[in-house]
């Protein structure tokens, strides 16, 4: 990954500039050392066979500052599932590792240069794993992979295109695959003009591809399974998935660019397929240069079939404190998703809370009283993650389920202090107490999941809980803290 960091400074320069216009994929238009390496002689590398190649996944889902915008779960399901199908017949399974990460910044969520996104991706790394980032707005871009930090951003509005296969795409650059029109980057190709047998793209003059392969190894992306190909925009396709659009090379030969290539800007609807030359490199390149993503291959590589059982609230049943959702264990299953909503058909407009947990329970706090929710989890595991299938219960909520602390007898006084914080500012919970009693305190997020639980045992006197904030986004927050069987709620605000 070294042999990046060489050109770096001049495509960040660059790439700042050219992202000012929003582009399908941003990602530099630059071959790594190590393809170059590889082209030179692609015998000489181990592709591993027909092994099945596991890919730890780490989802970034990045929201505003205040912890708004998180493209939602089962889209992210969605559209990882179909990078799992699109790379299938090449034995690359992507499996999510550890849990979604929200990261909560308006400047990540929406950064149109690529010095924010390497910023991002600087403070984020997760090391051994694929980490990817759910944006907005990524450079002016539908997606790019960014090799200064080794991670790719997608922005949602690429990633909600149904047919598309942006994630597949971001996952090619990845393991170093380029664009299959190299080199016509920000170039209009115009079929009225001779071709020249040269273009000049953002790093310099490269040879144009003829149709007859003879320079096929070193024009654009040096693939000779690829076809020229001179569309840098999006195009649309037939129903062989070939361009409308009849283009000539430089000896005056005629052919349509194949749209059919993931590494193409070809409508997504008309993509379905990597090129042997290219499976090869992608494998090659993990086997040989990525051995860090491989040292968990002891992958669960089965979807999960069983449902699972609710455990409580029983149906309709009346709950008077913040209500612990519960289900059996399911074998196969490593995480349950979960979803909490005012009617039972679930849609996305009244979603009160949905999250992922590797348990089978969770506690629900961001909820009205006088209230009926419906609630349903889902098993998978990580490798499968849109296998399985949802069960689902509803609950009611009875009066004054986070109340205050007149209603606890032996409670004299309650205080969080700072409640506004700056970032890595440690606030102060003081409980004044006449007597013994059971408490438990948990630190929420702005949608009311669960981020820890700060204290659970036994408080008495002049109690007194700090709370660190260090590896906490700036955003909002809610302390849940129990007393003597009492709920009381406190809003906690963390500046950038
Ligand atoms: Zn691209």
């Amino acid at each position: 990954m070294q042999n990046y960091v060489l050109c770096c400074i001049a495509l960040l320069l660059t790439l700042n500039l050219k992202a000012q216009h929003t582009e399908r994929c941003a990602t530099p238009p630059v071959k790594s050392e190590w393809l170059k390496n590889y082209q030179a002689n692609p015998d000489a590398y181990a592709k591993g066979g027909d092994s099945i190649l596991y890919i730890p996944v780490t989802v970034h889902v990045v929201g505003t500052d205040v912890g708004t915008g998180y493209y939602p779960i089962d889209d992210i399901f969605r559209t990882f599932c179909q990078m799992n199908v699109d790379f299938e017949p090449i034995n690359i399974r992507f499996y999510m590792e550890g849990d979604l990460n929200y990261i909560n910044n308006s400047a990540w969520y929406s950064h149109a240069s690529f010095t924010d996104g390497t910023l991002m991706m600087e403070a984020n790394r997760v090391p051994g794993t694929f980490n990817c980032y759910i944006v907005e707005e990524s450079a002016g871009a539908g997606g790019y992979y960014n090799p200064v930090s080794d991670a790719v951003a997608l922005s949602i509005g690429n990633l909600d295109l149904q047919e598309w296969h942006t994630w597949t795409h971001e996952a090619g650059h990845y393991f170093t695959l380029m664009h299959t029109f190299l080199g016509w980057e920000s170039i209009d190709y115009n079929f009225n003009e001779p071709t020249p047998e040269f273009v000049s793209g953002w790093f310099g003059p490269r040879p144009v591809e003829r149709v007859d392969g003879s320079n096929c190894t070193e024009a654009a992306d040096g693939f000779c399974d690829t076809p020229p190909d001179y569309l840098s925009s999006t195009f649309n396709c037939d129903a062989m998935g070939f361009s409308i659009q009849l283009q000539k090379d430089p000896d005056s030969i005629f052919f349509y660019s194949d749209g059919g290539n993931y590494m193409s800007y070809a409508d997504g609807i008309c993509n379905s397929y990597f090129s042997q030359e290219q499976q090869d490199a992608m494998r090659a390149n993990i086997i040989n240069d990525r051995q860090d993503l491989l040292t968990n291959q002891d992958v669960i590589d089965v979807p999960v079939t069983a449902t699972t059982t609710v455990v409580g609230p029983a149906q309709g049943e009346m709950v008077s404190e913040p209500p612990t959702l519960r289900w059996e264990g399911v074998e196969n299953a490593n995480r349950y998703y979960y979803e909490v909503n005012r009617l039972a058909s679930f849609p996305t407009s009244l979603r009160i809370q949905e999250g992922i947990v590797s348990d089978t329970s969770v506690v629900i706090y961001n909820l009205d009283e006088n209230k009926n929710y419906h609630w349903r989890v889902r098993p998978f595991n990580t490798t499968y993650p849109c296998e399985g299938e949802f069960i689902g219960s509803s609950f009611m909520t009875g009066e004054g389920i986070f109340t205050d602390m007149q209603n606890v007898e032996v409670l004299n006084d309650l205080v969080l202090y700072p409640n506004i914080l700056s970032a890595g500012q440690t606030a102060r919970l003081e409980v004044s107490l006449d007597a013994p009693v059971d408490m438990q305190i948990h630190l929420l997020d702005v949608s009311g999941r669960q981020v820890n639980t700060i204290f659970r045992g036994q408080a008495n006197g002049n109690f007194v809980q700090e709370i660190q904030t260090q590896s906490l986004s700036a955003g909002l927050y809610w302390l849940a803290i129990e007393a003597d069987g009492v709920w009381m709620q406190r809003k906690m605000v963390i500046l950038d």
